[in-house]
C-alpha cells in the first residue's frame, strides 16, 4: 500500500501527518493495515486557514466553471473504482460489490450537483413599487467542516462536499477514524480544484471538535450519532455557526396483509433492509409491523432467506454479508440482542459469531417477542438483527412506528391505496419507502425528523443547505419616499432640500 494513501491534503499539498499516529484495522483479518499520521494542532490550523483563504476565489468562480471542474471529480472517482473500493473493503468490511457501488453513486453525486450548482442562484420576488427590484441571492456561507461515519464513508462525504463545493464554498473534510484510507486516497480526485478549495484530514473526535470550535468554519455537515451530533449543535450554538445534522435510526418496517400473494419478496425486500452492509445503514430496517394475517407466513419465509446468505470474506464476490465494523460494534450489538432474549425475547436464528475465524462477525439474526420496551425495539441497532413484531392493525403499526425518538426512514410493503395514502401522511420520518427499501435519489431529498437531525442532504434541498440567503432590495429611482420625514402632514419635501 502506497503511503501516499495515508497522507492528508492541505492546501493542495498532500503531506503527512504530523502528530500521533492512528492504526487502520481490517475488521475481516483484525489485522493492522495502516498507520496514519494524524494532523498536529498546526496542520488543523492550516487547513482550516487554507479553506478560508481559497473562499474568496471559489466563490468568484463562475458555476458552470465549478461545475466542469466538479465533472472531472466524478470522472477520476470513477476511473479509480477498483481501487477505492478495495480500500474501503479492507478498511470497513463491506462487501466489495457494494463498495463498487459506492464509488459510483459517489461519484453521481459530484456530477448532478455539478449541474445543480449552475442552475440556481436564487429568484426574483414581486418588489414593493414598480421602479424597483427585489432579488432573492443564494450565496456561499464560506468554508464548511463536512464530518462522517464510516458505514458510508465516501457517499455520506460526496453529499456534503459535492453540493457545499456547487454552492461556492470551500471544505475541511474529516473521516471516521475508523476509516480515513479511501477519504485519503480520493486526494487525486480534487488536485485539478485551485489550493485550499478542499482539504482532508484525519483522526478522530478531537481533531472533529477542533475544526467544530474554528470560528474560521461558517457551516458544520455531520452525518453520525446522536451523541456527537447534540454535542457538534452545543458547540455550533454557541458561535452561531450554521449546521446540518444526519445522525442515527430505527427505521420501522410494516408488512401489510395485501403482500400474501407476494410474501417471499416482501421477506426478501426485509431481509435486504435489516442486513445490507451487516445492518451498518442509517436507514436500517431494525423494527418489523408485521400484521396478523401474513406473520406466521412472512416470518417463515424471512428466516428461510436469510439461512440461505453468504457471511464471509467482504472480498470474495459471493459475499453477501462481511464483518461489522469493529468489535466495540459487534459486542453492541450482540449485548443488545442478549438484553432482549434476557427480557423474553426468542432468537429465531443467527445470533451467532457467523464468521469462520477472525472476524468481527454477527450472523443475520431473526428476534421475536422482544418486549417493547427493550432497546432492541427503541434505540439504534446497527448491526444486522431484525426483530419481528406481530400486529393487530395498521393503526397500531403506524402508532409504534411513531414511538422512538428516531424519525429517518420508514418502509411499507402493501399496495393499498388507502395504506399508502395513510402511511405517507402518518408516519413520522424522512423518507417513507413503498415496497423498494432504501432506495436513495440524488434529487429527493434525505434528511431525519425528530432526533434524526434536521436539514436534508441530496436535491435543490441539499444545496441550500450550503448557501446563505440576501435580500436585494433596488429602487432605481433617486426620489424621496412620502413616509420620510418630516412627520406633520405636510407634502413630502426632495432629498436635500
Ligand atoms: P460518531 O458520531 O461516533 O462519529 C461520526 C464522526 O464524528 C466521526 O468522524 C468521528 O470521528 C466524529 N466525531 C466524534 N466526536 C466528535 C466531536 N465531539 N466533534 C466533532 N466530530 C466528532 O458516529 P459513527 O459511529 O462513526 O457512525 C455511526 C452513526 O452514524 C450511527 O448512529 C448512524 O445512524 C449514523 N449515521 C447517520 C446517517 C444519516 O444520514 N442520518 C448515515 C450514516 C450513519
Amino acid at each position: 500500500m502506497s503511503d501516499l494513501e495515508t497522507r492528508l491534503l492541505i492546501r493542495g499539498e498532500q503531506v503527512a501527518g504530523e502528530g500521533d499516529a492512528l492504526t487502520v484495522e481490517n475488521p475481516y483479518t483484525e489485522a493492522e493495515i495502516a498507520s496514519v499520521g494524524l494532523p498536529s494542532a498546526e496542520q488543523v490550523d492550516a487547513a482550516v486557514a487554507a479553506a478560508r483563504e481559497a473562499a474568496r476565489g471559489w466563490a468568484a468562480t463562475p458555476a458552470i466553471e465549478r461545475g466542469e471542474l466538479l465533472h472531472e471529480v466524478a470522472a477520476r472517482m470513477r476511473a479509480r473504482t477498483d481501487e477505492l473500493a478495495e480500500l474501503m473493503t479492507l478498511e470497513g468490511g463491506k462487501p466489495r460489490l457494494e463498495n463498487s457501488d459506492e464509488v459510483g453513486w459517489t461519484a453521481a453525486a459530484f456530477d448532478y450537483y455539478a449541474e445543480m450548482g449552475r442552475n440556481f442562484g436564487g429568484r426574483v420576488i414581486p418588489s414593493i413599487e414598480s421602479t424597483q427590484l427585489s432579488l432573492v441571492l443564494k450565496e456561499p456561507m464560506g468554508v464548511v467542516a463536512c464530518i462522517v461515519p464510516w458505514n458510508y464513508p465516501l457517499l455520506l462525504l460526496s453529499w456534503k462536499v459535492a453540493p457545499a463545493l456547487a454552492a461556492g464554498n470551500t471544505v475541511v473534510a474529516k473521516p471516521s477514524e475508523l476509516t480515513p484510507m479511501s477519504t485519503l486516497a480520493l486526494a487525486d480526485c480534487f488536485d485539478h480544484l485551485p489550493p485550499g478549495v478542499v482539504n482532508i484530514l484525519a483522526g478522530a473526535g478531537e481533531i472533529g471538535e477542533a475544526i467544530v470550535a474554528d470560528e474560521r468554519v461558517d457551516c458544520v455537515a455531520f452525518t453520525g450519532s446522536i451523541e456527537t451530533g447534540k454535542k457538534i449543535a452545543h458547540v455550533c450554538a454557541d458561535r452561531v455557526a450554521r449546521v446540518n445534522l444526519e445522525l442515527g435510526g430505527k427505521d420501522p418496517f410494516i408488512v401489510c396483509p395485501d403482500v400474501a400473494p407476494a410474501i417471499e419478496v416482501a421477506a426478501k425486500g426485509g431481509a435486504w433492509a435489516a442486513f445490507l452492509n451487516a445492518g451498518q445503514v442509517c436507514t436500517s430496517a431494525e423494527r418489523f409491523y408485521v400484521l396478523d394475517a401474513v406473520y406466521d407466513d412472512y416470518l417463515q419465509a424471512f428466516v428461510d432467506y436469510t439461512n440461505s446468505l453468504v457471511v464471509g470474506d467482504p472480498l470474495d464476490p459471493n459475499t453477501d454479508i462481511g464483518p461489522l465494523v469493529s468489535a466495540r460494534q459487534r459486542d453492541r450489538v450482540a449485548a443488545q440482542v442478549d438484553a432482549a432474549v434476557a427480557a423474553g425475547a426468542e432468537v429465531v436464528t443467527g445470533a451467532t459469531n457467523g464468521g469462520n475465524g477472525t472476524g468481527y462477525f454477527y450472523a443475520p439474526t431473526v428476534v421475536t417477542g422482544a418486549p417493547a420496551e427493550t432497546d432492541l425495539l427503541r434505540e439504534e441497532t446497527f448491526g444486522p438483527v431484525a426483530p419481528l413484531v406481530r400486529v393487530r392493525s395498521l393503526d397500531e403499526a403506524i402508532e409504534l412506528a411513531n414511538s422512538t425518538r428516531f424519525g429517518l426512514g420508514c418502509n411499507v410493503y402493501t399496495k393499498d391505496l388507502d395504506t399508502i395514502i395513510r402511511c405517507m401522511r402518518e408516519i413520522k420520518a424522512g423518507t417513507v419507502w413503498f415496497n423498494d427499501p432504501l432506495t436513495d435519489n440524488d434529487a429527493g431529498p434525505f434528511g431525519g425528523m425528530k432526533q434524526s437531525g434536521f436539514g436534508r442532504e441530496l436535491g435543490q434541498e441539499g444545496l441550500e443547505a450550503f448557501q446563505e440567503t440576501k435580500h436585494v432590495h433596488l429602487e432605481t429611482s433617486l426620489a424621496p419616499k412620502e413616509w420620510w420625514y418630516p412627520y406633520g402632514g405636510g407634502t413630502p419635501q426632495p432629498k436635500g432640500a
